[in-house]
């Protein structure tokens, strides 16, 4: 508290600035769940309209409810193939939790592969940076996101197996995971990969959680349970289970672990193994890269050396030698765009040495014709110091006999000739002498 008259120390005024900065706090508090009205902003450069009317400041828990309206969810289910009743059955919240934890780049990789985004054939394609959008595995006409998980390549067969069974043995000893959970689990994933649909529920004797996850989860696809999106009841029915077994587990952390620890992980593997064979020799598609490389490398050889600089000219010395050292695709593209480089810059340089010829020429034809003029005006002229000196064909200077001298001097007998006017003499950028 201030009193009057009394100087603070330093603790008051800190102490001061601290009361100042709670009041603050719970100004904010009190005011952040409140819309605060909108204000228009005739000079804004970047303008957010919202039925109709421009935004000063946007309110997201407003606006949240219009993202999740119902004609962007029949969007999202139909892109995902979910039925579209079925959002209200994904576990949201796991899937929030899960999302908090992984790291920042994982992130941004995982949003564009949940939302088709990521660099499949078909997304390049979109882009224009591909002219196809087969499968660079197994030469499928469309790779996307769907694709992807379920390419029938062996290698991809091969990874997704390996995956499975991480996932298996996660779910039995990591886990926990009730018998039937995991059986249903492992099988709807399988079952949507091998046959192209998804797992139907079975009607059990009596109805129980597990059959009621069964129902959500065909609702809402096995495709986006293996991205996340998996049905609550699963988290509800492996909570009964822990507490049936006296465990302090709950459902909730068991549905992180399994989106976290294993789906989202199955995913980034399929996708890291998809890219490893993209970029290796062993694919259809790397192949055929691999032959139009060579066949470049031997029309580099067809073309010659011609137009090469005499120290280039050794990397075109014989095509086995190449294809013994460069046998890889990248190693391939480094010898093309070093051939490249060195034509370009061959090209260059006799592109400067043309101009540096014509500009000695240039000089050279003025300086004579000011030594004419000179030695016709007064009986007498000097040769310029700067006057340019012709090139050998092989780019050295020529040299004179008096190569010390800097200078030479011209003169006769005969009297200076008096030039009028009338007989200027056009010396271009020579200034025209007083007369
Ligand atoms: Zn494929």
């Amino acid at each position: 508290m201030k009193e009057k008259g009394k100087i603070m120390d330093c603790w008051a005024i800190l102490n001061d600035q601290m009361v100042d900065s709670s009041n603050a706090k719970q100004h904010l508090r009190r005011c952040q769940d409140t819309p605060r009205p909108n204000l228009p902003l005739p000079t804004s450069r970047i303008q957010v309209s919202y039925r109709g009317k421009i935004l000063s400041r946007v309110h997201i828990k407003t606006l949240y409810k219009d993202f999740t309206s119902s004609d962007l969810a029949l969007y999202w289910a139909k892109k995902t193939r979910m039925n579209p009743e079925a959002d209200k059955f994904i576990d949201w919240q796991s899937l929030g939790r899960a999302k908090q934890t992984i790291p920042a780049g994982l992130d941004r990789w995982l949003i564009k592969h949940c939302s088709g985004h990521c660099g499949t054939a078909y997304k390049l394609k979109q882009r224009r940076q591909l002219t196809h959008s087969r499968c660079p595995l197994c030469e499928a006409p469309v790779e996307n996101i769907w694709h992807l998980l379920r390419c029938s390549d062996q290698w991809a067969t091969t990874t997704w197996n390996e995956q499975l069974l991480s996932l298996e043995a996660w779910l039995k000893k990591a886990s926990y995971t009730h018998t039937s959970i995991r059986i249903l689990i492992l099988k709807g994933l399988k079952h949507w990969r091998f046959t192209e649909t998804d797992y139907p529920p079975r009607q059990p004797t009596q109805p129980d959680l597990i059959y009621q996850c069964t129902l959500e989860q065909f609702d809402i696809g096995w495709f986006n349970f293996l991205l996340g999106r998996i049905a609550k009841h699963w988290a509800l029915a492996q909570d009964a289970h822990y507490k049936s077994l006296g465990k302090r587990r709950t459902g909730q952390s068991w549905a992180k672990g399994l989106i976290l620890v294993e789906l989202w992980t199955i995913n980034w593997n399929i996708w890291e193994h998809r890219n490893t064979r993209k970029h290796t020799e062993d694919t259809p598609e790397a192949q055929a890269t691999l032959d139009d490389l060579q066949e470049q490398v031997r029309q580099e050889f067809r073309i010659g050396p011609a137009g090469m600089l005499p120290q280039d000219q050794h990397l075109l010395s014989s095509p086995t030698t190449v294809f013994r050292h460069y046998r890889t695709i990248p190693q391939l593209q480094s010898w093309i765009l070093k051939i490249q480089l060195a034509r370009e810059y061959a090209s260059r340089t006799l592109a400067e040495q043309a101009l540096q010829q014509q500009q000695t020429n240039q000089q050279n034809s003025a300086a004579s014709r000011k030594f004419l003029f000179d030695f016709l005006r007064h009986g007498h002229a000097t040769v310029s110091p700067t006057f340019g000196r012709p090139l050998n064909p092989n780019g050295t200077l020529l040299t004179y006999d008096d190569d010390d001298v800097d200078s030479s001097v011209f003169s006769t007998r005969h009297t200076p000739i008096e030039l009028s006017s009338a007989d200027s003499v056009d010396v271009n950028s020579t200034p025209q002498p007083k007369l």
